[in-house]
């Protein structure tokens, strides 16, 4: 019997989908023989149809999730980058990725860690609260993994505090979330302004680097337009910028990817759903929470402890499971940011970057793929369990 193929952590939906390839590689033709390749009819009809898709909200298509973060900042006036003070504070995750902190930085202000809740990857209200001070500006809310379920609480805190809300809805584009009142809106939708990613993994993916804006407000947009370009409008450099615009290839390619999202996205959450519903009483394994609306970017599980983590990464590779870690230190660990850190303890994060592994979930798996990652998980926990139980060097 052949073994059957690695299965690897991300496949692109395009390789096995020839209608889409075809249609991908007109439109990059197309493109080509335009001669129009940076900021032009594909990035503008791009960003009418993103700004569709999120009420009406401005969209401005930047060149990365981590420039529109900090152009996000930048915008509203948070840090020295946009006129702001270089003392004021941004609160962040401790658990998410370094861009996050980067982009507060970039932006000429500081980063605040919080943890997370004690039960999932996301920090709660009351971290905010505790961790909000006189320098306070804005808060960065992350839809880690594809779960914005923390959205419409901090929407609430933020506009009763006078706080920017910046979500990073890299991970969670195309979620949606509820509010106590009942209200059901999709991430991007419930702050001042949103960042987004389309890095090749994340629930809309290019073929490259790009990011986008979102701004509540439309005076925040056109400011953003500015600063994506130079400073640029009609003759003149209103202000300083820099480039960070969208490539017409990019934007043409991710139109079509739009088109086929709502199907992309369904297929994530059957994906994830059949996942949860295979692996309930795994002793030792605790699965992502199952919140209304997630968007399934990564399927997230956390070990008991480190040891363990690691032997199932190292099970599932010889089943021929790939597997990744997010993240593998909080950001109050990383050397660079260390020494920016207050010093508070953030136990949940310290213990996430241990414990979690991400499991493949891409709307590329197949059934066959599926079946075969739900069948193997059990099977390669129990040889998990067993050998971080087998003290070095003992016999198995
Ligand atoms: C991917 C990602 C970013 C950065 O996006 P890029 O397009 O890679 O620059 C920022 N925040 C989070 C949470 C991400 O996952």
């Amino acid at each position: 019997m052949t073994p059957a193929a690695a299965i690897p952590f991300f496949r692109s939906p395009v390789r096995d989908d020839p209608e889409m390839l075809a249609h991908m590689t007109r439109a990059c033709a197309d493109v080509l023989r335009s001669g129009v390749y940076v900021l032009g009819p594909q990035v503008h009809a791009f960003e009418a149809s993103l700004s569709a898709m999120h009420d009406g909200r401005e969209v401005v298509a930047v060149n990365s999730g981590s420039d529109a973060l900090c152009l996000a900042l930048a915008t509203l006036g948070v840090g020295t980058l946009g006129g702001g003070g270089a003392d004021d504070e941004v609160i962040l995750p401790a658990y998410t990725f370094v861009a996050c902190a980067e982009a507060v930085l970039a932006a000429g202000a500081r980063p605040v860690f919080v943890d997370c809740a004690t039960s999932g990857f996301l920090p709660s209200l009351e971290a905010h609260h505790a961790a909000r001070g006189e320098r306070t500006r804005a808060v960065l809310a992350v839809g880690l993994f594809g779960d914005a379920s923390a959205l419409p609480a901090l929407a609430a805190y933020c506009r009763q505090k006078g706080l920017w809300l910046v979500e990073d809805i890299a991970q969670c584009f195309g979620a949606s979330s509820t509010a106590p009142d009942g209200t059901t809106r999709l991430a991007g939708t419930w702050g001042d302004a949103a960042a987004m990613s389309f890095y090749p993994t994340k629930t809309l993916g290019a073929a490259g680097d790009a990011g986008a804006l979102a701004f509540a407000d439309a005076r925040h947009a056109r400011q953003a337009r500015l600063l994506r370009n130079h400073g640029h409008e009609g003759n003149e450099h209103l202000c300083l910028g820099r480039n960070s615009r969208m490539d017409e290839l990019q934007a043409a390619l991710l139109h079509i990817a739009l088109a086929a999202f709502p199907q992309a996205l369904a297929r994530r959450r059957e994906i994830a759903a059949r996942y949860l519903a295979a692996w309930t009483a795994l002793p030792g394994l605790t699965l992502p929470h199952d919140h209304a609306g997630h968007a399934w970017n990564y399927f997230v599980v956390t070990l008991g402890a480190r040891a363990q983590r690691d032997a199932l990464a190292d099970a599932l590779a010889k089943e021929g499971v790939a597997t990744r870690v997010y993240y593998p230190a909080p950001l109050q660990h990383h050397r660079a940011l260390a020494p920016l850190h207050d010093g508070r303890a953030l136990p949940r994060s310290e213990h996430l970057a241990q414990c979690s592994l991400a499991l493949p979930l891409y709307p590329a798996l197949n059934d066959d793929d599926i079946n075969r990652i739900i069948d193997v998980l059990p099977v390669a926990l129990g040889h998990a369990t067993r050998a971080a139980a087998t003290p070095a060097g003992a016999a198995p």
